[in-house]
């Protein structure tokens, strides 16, 4: 378990959230923190450019090669790798203090940070987002405004990303986008309710109720 994110009574949950680019998943999860009370979203840093409408400290951190660098010798971040040719990393100093605030954060990072945040943190929630096809997957991208060679290299990685899919807790198919979110919002919910995450409750209520 990574120091100072260990899960615990009053203790936030990691939602990690993977799909291949264009599937939705960004959609998903701005629209999950409109409607889930307690749960952020994990502000990453990338080397990439700003896409149109993108804002710097909203959408991501966007830095030069050079202060991701620094950045990442200094320790910065809980994870990161290199997606589509480009750095991308998780910060892990505000995903520590909001956890310790109780409050639960999603993370939408690529399956190679997935397997590294599996590795630190062992109660970490792992949520897969499935296209309902690839020529789907291709008109999204396309409607995005995603430029062309991009999208070659996104389909092109996009069957090796699928193939993670099958060792994360829970699959969601993006077909209509109301039902996807209200799938995700169940687990989230049913998360937050899981024994292992309520045993301090259970004694809380128990001790209260014998007045120790
Ligand atoms: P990702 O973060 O996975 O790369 P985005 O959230 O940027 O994907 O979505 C890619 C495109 O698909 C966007 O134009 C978005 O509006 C659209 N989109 C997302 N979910 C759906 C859906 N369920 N149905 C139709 N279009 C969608
Ligand atoms: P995009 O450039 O389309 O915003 O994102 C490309 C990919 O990078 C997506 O799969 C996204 O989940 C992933 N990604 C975004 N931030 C991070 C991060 O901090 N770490 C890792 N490992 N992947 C990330």
């Amino acid at each position: 378990m990574e120091e100072g994110i260990t899960g615990g009574p009053g203790k936030g949950i990691i939602f990690v959230v993977s799909a291949p680019s264009g599937t939705g998943k960004t959609t998903l999860c701005r629209e999950i923190i409109k409607k889930v009370k307690g749960v952020n979203l994990s502000i990453s840093y990338t080397v990439r450019e700003p896409r149109e409408g993108e804002e710097d400290g909203k959408d991501y951190y966007f830095v030069s090669e050079e202060e991701f660098r620094r950045l990442e010798q200094e320790g910065a971040f809980i994870e990161w790798a290199v997606v589509h040719g480009k750095k991308y990393g998780t910060p892990l100093a505000p995903l520590v203090s909001q956890i310790n605030r109780g409050e639960d954060v999603i993370l939408n990072i690529d399956p190679q940070g997935a397997r590294k945040i599996r590795e630190k943190i062992s109660d970490a929630v792992f949520i897969f987002v499935l296209p309902p096809s690839m020529e789907i997957l291709m008109k999204r991208l396309k409607d995005r405004g995603t430029k062309k060679e991009e999208i070659e290299l996104r389909m092109k990685n996009a069957e090796e990303e699928m193939r993670n899919a099958l060792w994360y807790d829970y699959i969601i198919i993006n077909d209509e986008l109301g039902n996807a979110i209200e799938i995700l919002k169940s687990i989230i919910v049913a998360e937050r309710s899981k024994k292992e995450r309520m045993i301090h409750k259970v004694k809380e209520i128990i001790s209260r109720s014998l007045g120790r």
